[in-house]
């Protein structure tokens, strides 16, 4: 048998008989502006779900990445909620109805502003997922009562922050990242805060529970057949790279939806652009798709990809930008499912992107605030855009080494303040338990210092 048919034959068995007919849509952040698609935005036909029983819109909000100004004291930033207020509203308008935050998320500042932004709509208008993120609170050392406590605080400040009485999706956020199984089991069972948790959906304040995977497959696996939890659904990372050629500790999304699927367990996706990494593609790799649809984003594939599964209950975007959110509404207003020739494509163009060896971060900011400065994934996404852009200087005698490594020099200083570059990175390892890509953090830090360095001394 070849490859192809194989594939193919794989994915009319995932899509089932009428999967391809039946779907919703996301959209994503970290998304690249020059390859959005600029016709007008329909309004009435998004996708919508209903594995869970509510009507869910196949894109979901991911409310990670709201916009953000800096703080009028000088110090940090603060979210810009005028900008959230306008970007939820036109979501709204144009049929996303699902809201996923989680307390960490912008600085401990989205769930405030996400339910700033909903509350003024009616609440049965929209479905609001948030998060117990206490791996956060274990990684800090709490452990038993200690961490108990602190984590019911944070279950009951959600409700603050969101405006809410309810939830109508809650996880146990990123179960498998930092210490595999001795985490989760001191997070959810050693504390009791699975109990708590599911005495809470037994009163109704959590309508639907869930957890977010990253990483441990073990815990996964554990999640799913020896927890003894109903789960409503579960969220994890699905893409078309991650489908078959996950990195790092990650688990192959391939796998990940078929235990769920033959579950009967709905599956949220999050990261289906892999942190923007999907719309900054090589650019032999835009070339291919712009030749097949030169009016569609090249986030487009990604978007069409995850939302072909008949099992997805949405896609989750953190759409930072109006133009993000706009292409990602055109993508699922409707959706057109991938065709089997075209999955073969995109399993294709993952294989010739492994090729490109960019490193796996998602700049979902886990890492940070990094206690010595550095601006973590700024660096990694510099290195990576210069590996997607042909401007990687290699060797003194390549014939566009001079323009590359001024490219690379001159778009470091401009996308890193100085203070801010791996160079004052001193190895101290603490972002490593919080990266759910498994990045050595350090080590990549280190390299890529060692390689400007070099750089810098090595004029041609
Ligand atoms: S290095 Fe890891 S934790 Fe930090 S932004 Fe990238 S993927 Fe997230």
């Amino acid at each position: 048998m070849d490859k192809k048919d194989i594939t193919r034959r794989d994915f009319f068995k995932l899509m089932g008989a009428t999967g391809l007919a039946a779907t919703g849509l996301v959209a994503s952040s970290g998304q690249d502006d020059s390859h959005t698609n600029a016709t007008t935005v329909p309004t009435g036909t998004m996708n919508r779900r209903t594995l869970t029983g509510d009507s869910v819109s196949l894109l979901g909000y991911g409310c990670m990445r709201w916009p953000m100004l800096p703080a009028p004291d000088g110090k940090g930033e603060m979210v810009d909620q005028d900008a959230v207020n306008k970007l939820v509203d036109y979501a709204l308008a144009h049929g996303v109805n699902y809201f996923d935050t989680a307390p960490p998320y912008c600085q401990g500042q989205s769930e405030e502003a996400t339910g700033i932004a909903l509350s003024r709509h009616p609440r049965d208008t929209y479905y609001i997922a948030t998060k117990m993120s206490n791996h956060h609170l274990y990684g800090a050392g709490l452990r038993g009562k200690e961490l108990y406590d602190a984590s019911v605080k944070m279950y009951q400040d959600s409700f603050k922050h969101l405006r809410t009485d309810y939830f109508d999706y809650y996880l146990f956020h990123i179960l498998g990242s930092g210490a595999g199984m001795e985490e989760m089991r001191g997070r959810l069972y050693d504390s009791g805060v699975a109990d708590y948790i599911l005495k809470e959906r037994e009163a109704g304040r959590i309508r639907k529970l869930g957890f977010s995977f990253h990483g441990d497959v073990r815990v996964f696996d554990y999640m799913l057949q020896e927890s003894g939890i109903q789960w409503d659904f579960v969220q994890i990372q699905l893409n078309y790279l991650d489908w078959r050629h996950a990195s790092g500790r990650n688990v192959n999304a391939e796998y990940l939806y078929g235990e769920l699927t033959k579950r009967g367990i709905p599956a949220v996706i999050m990261e289906p652009l892999l942190g923007g990494r999907l719309s900054k593609v090589h650019d032999h790799v835009v070339a291919k798709f712009k030749q097949r649809e030169p009016e569609n984003s090249v986030a487009s594939w990604a978007f069409r990809f995850a939302g072909s599964f008949p099992n997805v209950l949405t896609v989750l975007s953190g759409m930072t930008y109006m133009e993000h959110l706009q292409d990602n509404l055109r993508t699922y207003s409707p959706l057109h499912p991938l065709s089997d020739e075209e999955f073969v494509f995109l399993q294709e163009t993952a294989e010739l992107m492994m090729q490109y060896q960019t490193i796996p971060c998602n700049d979902c900011k886990y890492c940070m605030p990094c206690p010595y400065g550095l601006d973590i994934p700024a660096v990694l996404l510099h290195y990576n855009k210069c590996i997607n852009e042909g401007n990687m200087p290699r060797n003194v005698q390549d014939e566009n080494y001079r323009k590359a490594r001024r490219a690379f020099l001159v778009g470091y200083d401009r996308s890193v303040p100085r203070l801010r570059q791996a160079s004052h990175g001193i190895g101290c390892a603490q972002c490593n338990p919080h990266c759910p890509q498994g990045i050595d953090i350090p080590k990549e830090m280190q390299r890529i210092d060692h390689f400007v360095e070099m750089l810098k001394q090595q004029k041609a």
